[in-house]
């Protein structure tokens, strides 16, 4: 599942690809799953709307529309929308020529007046595109931007462990297995620990951890663990640089104890027995 590196990797790469194009016009698959917004209601915004540019929000690519130009004769009321896009589990927003094949699974093609497509492909159809005119907000904190009292705060009191806080969505937005994991074992703690239990000390370090794991892996444009790839097809390179999820019976990094897997509500956690308190 795309996490913050990826859908931070796939906005920038969607930005740079087509800020200043506009949308001549939309078709929709007829599979309903993939839509949060009815079909016409995503239609009759993205066409004809300007593409001011693309950006995450939580682990939501937000495309932001001018659609003030097409309102022209008419009142316009707000001159911005959004294309608000969450890839779920296998969603891929890719920039296309319009002759390229069409894949399977394509649910939505946005025609560009450059002539290239950008096309929203989802096996597995747990992706949802959904149109907003109000500002749209993910409900957690963004990791790169809380500071670290906020960061603290979140898991004061809380009985939970602290993968599965660092989880939830709520309280943090875009952090999803590999980077939980992965920002764990920087850090030097147990994923069962109660989120509660950490001493400031500890909490200072998975802070630091989770903002370092994060910049690293956009550095490398994510992790392509499954069939992830960018805006361009092209996959990331940060699974290399795990050094516990996927990696269990695997020597630590640090001191060669095998990495242990085990399950914390339903959700698969690898850690160093070692290294990890
Ligand atoms: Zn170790």
């Amino acid at each position: 599942m795309p996490e913050l590196p990826e859908v931070e990797t796939v906005a920038r790469g969607l930005s740079r690809g087509i800020r200043g194009d506009a949308i001549a016009s939309v078709w929709i698959g007829s599979k309903p799953e993939p839509l949060k917004s009815p079909a016409s209601e995503i239609a009759s915004t993205l066409e004809g709307a300007g593409i001011l540019g693309a950006r995450r929000v939580g682990k939501h690519v937000v495309i932001d529309l001018d659609i003030a130009l097409k309102k022209r004769g008419s009142r316009p009321t707000r001159a911005t929308a959004q294309f608000v896009v969450h890839l779920g589990m296998t969603g891929r927003l890719l920039i296309a020529s319009a002759g390229a094949e069409i894949a399977p699974h394509t649910h939505l093609i946005a025609r560009l007046e450059s002539g290239r497509e950008l096309r929203f492909v989802d096996p597995r159809r747990f992706g949802r595109l959904s149109v907003a005119t109000d500002e749209f907000q993910a409900v957690g904190a963004e990791p790169l931007d809380v500071g670290f009292e906020l960061f603290a705060g979140l898991f004061r009191k809380r009985n939970t462990p602290i993968k599965s806080a660092l989880l939830n969505q709520k309280l943090l937005s875009g952090i999803g297995n590999i980077y939980a994991d992965e920002s764990l074992f920087r850090a030097g703690i147990r994923p069962l620990r109660r989120a509660g239990s950490l001493t400031l000390a500890q909490l200072r370090r998975l802070y630091d951890s989770v903002q370092e794991v994060l910049k690293q892996a956009i550095a490398a444009g994510g992790s392509s663990v499954s069939d992830y790839v960018d805006a361009s097809g092209n996959r990331g390179f940060f699974q290399f640089e795990h050094r516990v999820y996927g990696h269990e019976g695997d020597p630590c990094t640090a001191c060669a104890t095998p990495i242990k897997r085990i399950v914390i509500a339903g959700r698969s956690a690898h850690y160093c027995p070692k290294c990890q308190k």
